[in-house]
């Protein structure tokens, strides 16, 4: 019995020195891992939608690169990137408006090194979108379009009925109520619709025809950038079921008092989508 003990001591002791000879071996070969270089942010950049662009000068001794959010005291990684990498481009990254500090981590087997810090700054679109979808129209009926001699003076927007429609920036609600044409077409019958007077960025004043939507506010009301306005309803045209949002914009002192939908020319009126992302 005391002898067994003995002798399996001794072997452990010897499966621990050849292990420490092993051991001591492996780390005076390699050494200990060298810690990676410090990579440097060299452009940052974020455009009009919202993308933001990081560019980086590659660092040594690193396996792979983290995007982090934050500071060097406290950060959050958003992305993980490959040896190679030198740039990284991504949407979303915060709401409009908002400031964001970010930076590159290079990880190494011998530890990470951090790029300098950069802020960026997400930019608030100048105006809402009328309908989220916007200006994606499903094959309706655009602007400038010609149907019996008139022309379809806004532009046509796809939707489901019960959608939201949203002010495109701060106005005063000029008309809000139903209107013939706004219902159907062929037979015509009366729908909702609402005129809102909007100022665009150099103090130009313009009028937004909301059509084909059930109105959530007064006339005299002012309603601010982004507010919801109303929602849209049924719309046929022979009998065919076509929900969708006339969206129109008249440039000029005086809204008229008739051709809200088609007129019989095109003179002050503007094609919905580049006059907002020209004038607003
Ligand atoms: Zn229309």
């Amino acid at each position: 019995m005391f002898r067994g003990r003995q002798k399996s001591l001794s072997v452990m002791s010897l499966v621990l020195m050849a292990f420490s000879v092993l051991l001591a071996g492996g780390l005076s070969e390699a050494g200990p891992k060298p810690k990676p270089t410090a990579p440097y942010i060299h452009r940052a950049t974020v455009d009009e939608s919202g993308e933001v662009t990081l560019q980086f000068t590659a660092s040594r001794n690193q396996t792979h690169y983290e995007v982090r959010m934050g500071n060097a005291q406290r950060s959050t990684k958003i992305a993980q990137l490959g040896a190679s990498s030198t740039s990284y481009s991504t949407k979303r990254l915060a709401n409009p408006g908002e400031l964001v500090s970010l930076f590159v981590r290079a990880v190494g087997q011998g530890g990470s090194a951090d790029s300098n810090v950069v802020k960026l700054r997400i930019p608030a679109p100048r105006y809402t979108k009328p309908l989220a979808t916007f200006p994606e129209t499903g094959g309706y009926l655009g602007f400038g379009a010609e149907v019996s001699g008139k022309r379809h003076n806004g532009g046509d927007y796809k939707s489901t009925v019960g959608t939201a429609v949203f002010a495109v920036t701060d106005g005063v609600v000029v008309y809000s109520g139903s209107y013939e044409g706004f219902g159907s077409l062929n037979p015509s019958s009366k729908g909702g619709v609402m005129v809102i007077e909007h100022t665009n960025r150099s103090g130009g004043r313009f009028f937004a025809v909301y059509g084909h939507a059930t109105p959530l506010v007064k006339p005299g009301v002012r309603v601010t950038k982004g507010q919801r306005i109303g929602t849209i309803h049924m719309f046929k045209n022979g009998g065919v079921a076509l929900p969708h949002l006339h969206f129109g914009i008249y440039i000029g002192d005086r809204f008229p008092t008739s051709g809200w939908g088609y007129s019989s020319s095109l003179a002050n009126w503007a094609e919905p989508k580049a006059y907002l992302d020209n004038n607003l």
